[in-house]
């Protein structure tokens, strides 16, 4: 590649911002092709998801063993992993040792956020503004923030008045100790379900305030020895193998046989053992019908229900654990450990918000419309303004100074996710509509940073300047995403997949937000590899 990092107009060639599972390897990528790059990081370290979410029971809900980098072989052949799921903890240690491994760290910089970016389309270069009142610019800007990195909060009357902690389960405190008290847990999605059941055997009393329930499923966690690690990793190239080939990039492909040729007793049998096995088996390893077909799903949703029936005593109380609004599996299936045994303790209590809302945050708890409900601590598992959220929080200023924001204010415009017409020069690899937004996110980001590595070296080999999407290419890709939409059953179902966040103003029910990309990874490695093959029809370089 050629160095045109010895441009001095600019501070660097590429600013990437994010060190997080993306941001580490998208630096790694630019120090392997001699770019001139620093990461910019809000956080006041490295890890992204799991520098944040340090609450306790976050884990992987994909097999650790194919969650890891699969870029390096000496790096794959000295991680052992522990834990089939592994722990945060563990993750952010991953993390660290790979940036430590590759020598990253002096190319990051920590605790300054991105307030401005400013297009100059005379000069093609990005002029960023920070919070510590630096402004930096670059050639490129690549953005690693994330998909689920901007936390949001409810807005109800009173959250400020409350005298007992309140936080995030983003920004769970640091040695906070909930031993013995009167803790609330606000939401039931995928960070409520692995929290609920560890904090229920420490705190006295756990009240858990659910609006909508989630379907479910066993983790089925557990160690792995350092016998089964030896052999995980003669069969790296395998497990990867696997990945590439499912929708997800998880080792769960699914069943395409036709739901309704298969006889019921076999299906049955079939979810008997999926619900036994580890990991998203029971979601990803099902058959295909089951997201797209009505009947199909209901009659998959029954056989889950019938699994919280039998694991929770109270059998008014399974009913209200069971969604009702929506099939099994339509949305990312939150997976658990324990967490509807959780509900038969005596301590954990479960207030129904569709029986009895919440009316306000009192001084000393919560008031729904029946009762006052006394709280040492209110913990807000209430989910992201996912997706385009991080992208909104930074004013992004693109040619004739449109933001991003407005042009994205109905829902996000890409191409392939990764790029956005009006914006050159910005390169998104997680971005919305992109693969990742809705797999196993290492296997994706790998494919999507190596694309965008591609690009920025075929622009730089030709002396440009300049890369940007084309407006038809942009429309065509929308529609794309649209008409997948279209075949899913996840269209009918409010849920951050179709951009509903009743905690941001515009993203409540109504609209579908289309967030991400819903056509399976090798389908979206095809398209992209193609266009890389063919010249990059449908993006400008000049
Ligand atoms: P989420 O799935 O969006 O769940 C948010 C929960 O908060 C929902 O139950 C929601 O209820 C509730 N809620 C939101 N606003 C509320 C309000 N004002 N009043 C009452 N309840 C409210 O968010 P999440 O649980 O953080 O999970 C998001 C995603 O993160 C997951 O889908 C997954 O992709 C990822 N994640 C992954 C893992 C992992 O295993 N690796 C773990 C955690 C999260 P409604 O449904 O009624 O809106």
């Amino acid at each position: 590649m050629r160095d045109t990092s010895s441009d001095d107009r600019i501070d660097h060639e590429v600013v990437i911002v994010g060190a997080g599972v993306c941001g580490i390897y998208a630096l790694h990528q630019m120090v392997e092709h001699g770019v001139d790059a620093t990461v910019l990081e809000a956080g006041e370290d490295l890890g992204g998801t799991w520098f944040w979410n340090r609450y306790p029971g976050a884990r992987f809900d994909s097999e650790s063993v194919t969650y890891g980098y699969s870029f390096s072989r000496e790096l794959l052949a000295e991680w052992d992993w522990k834990e089939r799921f592994s722990g945060q903890p563990e993750n952010l240690r991953y993390l660290n040792h790979v940036a430590d491994k590759f020598d990253l760290r002096r190319h990051m910089q920590f605790g300054v956020t991105v307030e401005r970016a400013v297009w100059s389309e005379a000069e093609s270069v990005w002029h960023l503004h920070l919070d510590d009142g630096r402004n930096l610019s670059c050639r490129f800007l690549l953005l690693a923030i994330g998909l689920l990195s901007a936390p949001t909060r409810p807005r109800y009357e009173g959250m400020d008045r409350f005298a007992g902690e309140s936080f995030h389960t983003y920004d769970w405190p640091e040695g906070v100790d909930l031993t013995g008290k009167r803790v609330g847990v606000v939401g039931t999605g995928a960070t409520a379900v692995q929290l609920i059941p560890v904090i229920a055997q420490q705190v006295g009393e756990l009240t858990v305030f659910q609006r909508r329930p989630n379907w479910c499923a066993p983790l089925n966690n557990g160690p792995i020895s350092p016998e089964e690690m030896a052999e995980v990793k003669t069969r790296y190239d395998e497990i990867f193998a696997i990945c590439a080939t499912t929708p997800g990039s998880f080792i769960h492909g699914p069943d395409r046989r036709p739901f309704f040729d298969v006889p019921r007793e076999e299906r049955v049998a079939m979810w008997e053992r999926l619900y036994r096995e580890p990991g998203f088996g029971i979601w990803l390893a099902n058959f295909r019908d089951t997201f797209m077909d009505e009947a199909a799903n209901a009659e998959l949703s029954e056989f889950i229900a019938d699994k919280i029936r039998e694991r929770v005593d109270d059998p008014a109380l399974a009913e209200k654990l069971i969604p009702k609004d929506h099939g099994f599996g339509v949305q990312r299936v939150p997976m658990e450990t324990g967490y509807y045994e959780t509900y038969n303790r005596d301590n954990v209590r479960l207030v129904d918000l569709q029986e009895t809302p919440i009316r306000r945050i009192t001084r000393t708890g919560i008031e729904t419309t029946a009762e006052s409900i006394e709280l040492d601590v209110i913990v807000y598992a209430t989910g992201f303004d996912a997706v385009t959220g991080a992208y909104d929080r930074i004013d992004i200023r693109g040619v004739d100074g449109q933001a991003l924001k407005d042009k994205w204010r109905n829902g996000p415009k890409t191409l392939f996710g990764m790029l956005t017409q009006g914006f050159p020069n910005l390169l998104m690899p997680t971005g919305p509509q992109s693969a990742s937004a809705s797999t196993n996110f290492p296997r994706a980001i790998e494919l999507c940073v190596e694309w965008c590595t591609e690009l920025l070296t075929h622009v730089r080999d030709r002396g440009a300047t300049h890369v940007e999407a084309a407006g038809e290419a942009e429309d065509a890709w929308d529609q794309h995403v649209r008409d997948l939409y279209g075949m899913m059953l996840m269209r009918k179902a409010q849920g951050w997949f179709t951009g509903y966040n009743s905690n941001v103003a515009g993203h409540e029910q109504g609209t579908i937000r289309y967030l991400v990309y819903n056509g399976g990874t090798p389908k979206y490695r095809r398209l992209i590899t193609e266009c890389a093959a063919d010249g990059y029809p449908g993006i400008s370089v000049r």
